[in-house]
């Protein structure tokens, strides 16, 4: 690292990070970025799980700010695999030089505001110590791994994995008997492919999901050429939509069709693949009623596809579809069929422990040479408390957001000046297809802080009424969503004690992304500038 005073710290080198380094350095400003792993692609970088794959179609799923990358970069695959969007990653890095202000195996441990100097001081587990008159936090919404403590993990004898820090240099289990504990979106894709390796799998399910299928394949070469020729409009029409996702919605409500039309319109969408499904109706995430036809007809697939009728009905879920976020597979259900594939239902008794030889559950014990923790994150919130973040008068940030996250439009936080979160909690984030969304934040960011520089000024910090008002706001539409109403990672409720508040900004992006260009437009209206 040379030096250690900077315009700008910016701690994460995902997506957000390396396009936030980007901008600035394109600004004349100087800027350093301190990443926990040995290379860029967060997300990307950490879950290399057999299966992991994006969910948003890949021509989507990628960085729009230079449309020399988007024409020159190919995609294989409709939805591409990890290794993949890992190479963009490094191709990102190399391309636009980033490297060289990217400091990694650099965990930050501690960020502190220090009042008569304008600026933060930002220290690392290896302990150095750097400042900065802003810092500016990339350090993603699914980045701190949710190990459930379970009793006697410790005493296992065989290998444990949590597919949000995967070896490497992967893992074969040919011959194998493994256990994956969820089944969220990361088990969902892993499952098929360690069924295959595997001599036994055991799933063991505490809430079943849904998941509608992918029908990935290779990328159509025409398609491709046909999406470059006209980039602009597809991106555009893809910011028009709430989800920041350019996918075909019918406005119609599920309650004004026919049984007939429904069943035509969702095997349509089930035969297109991927979150299309979602958009068959117009009311399916606002009308329970709506919303029970197309759960109706999952698990109606799901007993089709699940020869053995008492595990196709412990794997059909009962809450609202798309109340968690809905997941795309390759072959889950079938999955289901496989002699050595059992699904170990623990929805009624938690697991009871883990022994020396595997996991009991329901009175029994399930011999294990490998544990595979599929648990999902401390989401949103976890990766920033994990950093002892101090502002004004030393206020710790996890004291601040105690009874849930404050922060105005996910952005910044009342008593933290010149702190910036990319997605932070309260903005669309999550919600949406996350390329586009970290774009936006990193925009806003850079033309903010080009705003202070121009007018001569050092500090910038929402005021609390706006803060206020913009969590009101966001609880508020939160409520009129069927979104909110399951146990779901989006409220907290997969981390014991944390607490229950829906924490993505629900309006949609066009709704908020209007919000915050208002904002600049009234002199950056709620931010008190100094
Ligand atoms: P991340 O990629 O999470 O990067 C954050 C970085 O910060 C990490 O490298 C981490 O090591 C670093 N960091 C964190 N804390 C510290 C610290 N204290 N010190 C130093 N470094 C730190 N979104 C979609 O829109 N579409 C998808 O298809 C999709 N698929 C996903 C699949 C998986 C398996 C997961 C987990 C998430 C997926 N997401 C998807 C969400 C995904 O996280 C975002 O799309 C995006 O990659 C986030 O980029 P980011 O830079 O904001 O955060
Ligand atoms: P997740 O959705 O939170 O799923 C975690 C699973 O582990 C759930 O089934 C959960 O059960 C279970 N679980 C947690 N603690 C448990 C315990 N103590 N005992 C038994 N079961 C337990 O996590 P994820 O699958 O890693 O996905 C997180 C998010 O990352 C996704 O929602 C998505 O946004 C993103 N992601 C996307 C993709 C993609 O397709 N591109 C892939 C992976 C991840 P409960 O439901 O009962 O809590």
């Amino acid at each position: 690292m040379s030096g250690t005073d900077f315009d700008v710290v910016i701690v994460g080198a995902g997506f957000a990070g390396m396009y936030m380094l980007h901008r600035l350095r394109g600004m004349g400003f100087s800027a350093r970025v301190l990443e926990a792993g040995d290379g860029v692609g967060g997300t990307w970088y950490w879950n290399r799980y057999p299966g992991a794959r994006c969910d948003v179609e890949s021509m989507q799923y990628s960085f729009q700010f230079s449309d020399e990358l988007q024409q020159q970069w190919n995609w294989s695959e409709r939805y591409a695999p990890q290794p993949e969007i890992l190479r963009y990653a490094n191709h990102v890095a190399d391309r636009f030089d980033l490297r060289r202000d990217i400091t990694f195996n650099t965990r930050v441990t501690s960020a502190a505001f220090d009042e008569a100097a304008d600026r933060w001081i930002i220290e690392t587990a290896g302990g150095a110590t750097l400042s900065a008159r802003f810092c500016v936090m990339a350090t993603g919404c699914l980045s701190a791994p949710n190990k459930p403590t379970i009793e006697g993990l410790e005493s296992f004898r065989g290998a444990v994995y949590h597919t949000g820090e995967w070896p490497h240099e992967g893992v074969d289990f040919s011959g194998k008997r493994v256990g994956v504990i969820g089944t969220g979106s990361s088990a969902i894709q892993s499952i098929p492919i360690m069924a295959r390796q595997a001599a036994q799998l055991f799933v063991f399910q505490r809430t079943p999901n849904y998941t509608v299928p992918a029908h990935n394949g290779p990328l159509d070469p025409a398609y491709q050429k046909a999406v470059k020729a006209d980039y602009a409009r597809l991106r555009a029409r893809a910011k028009s939509n709430p989800g920041g996702i350019d996918l075909s919605f019918n406005d119609r409500s599920a309650l004004s069709a026919t049984p007939e039309e429904r069943r035509r319109e969702y095997e349509a969408r089930w035969a297109e693949g991927g979150f299309a499904f979602m958009g068959a109706f117009g009311d399916l995430m606002f009308v329970q009623e709506a919303n029970d036809t197309a759960a109706d007809f999952v698990r109606g697939k799901i007993r089709e596809i699940v020869k053995d009728p008492a595990v196709a009905e412990a794997l059909s879920p009962r809450n609202v579809i798309g109340c968690k976020r809905l997941c795309v597979d390759t072959g889950y259900w079938e999955t289901f069929n496989r002699p050595n594939v059992t699904l170990v239902d623990v929805s009624d008794r938690p697991i009871e422990a883990i022994t020396a030889t595997g996991v009991r559950a329901n009175g029994r014990d399930y011999e294990l040479d490998a544990i595979v923790f599929a648990t999902g994150f401390d989401a949103m919130t976890g990766a920033l408390l994990r950093i002892d973040i101090r502002g004004v008068h030393g206020q710790a940030l996890k004291d601040k957001w105690r009874e849930g996250p404050k922060s105005y439009l996910g952005l910044a936080m009342a008593g933290f000046p010149n702190l910036f979160t990319i997605t932070g909690p309260g903005s669309p984030s999550v919600l949406t297809n996350m390329l586009p969304s970290i774009e936006q934040h990193v925009d806003w960011i850079a033309d903010c802080l080009a705003y202070l520089r121009r007018q001569g000024l050092k500090r910038v910090e929402p005021s609390r009424e706006a803060e206020e008002a913009w969590v009101a706001h966001a609880r508020d539409v939160a409520g009129i969503s069927l979104r909110a109403t399951c146990s779901s990672w989006y409220v907290g409720a997969n981390i014991p004690g944390k607490p229950r508040v829906f924490m993505p900004y629900i309006g949609g992006f066009p709704a908020y992304v209007q919000k915050c260009q208002q904002v600049v437009a009234n002199g950056y209206e709620g931010f008190t500038v100094a």
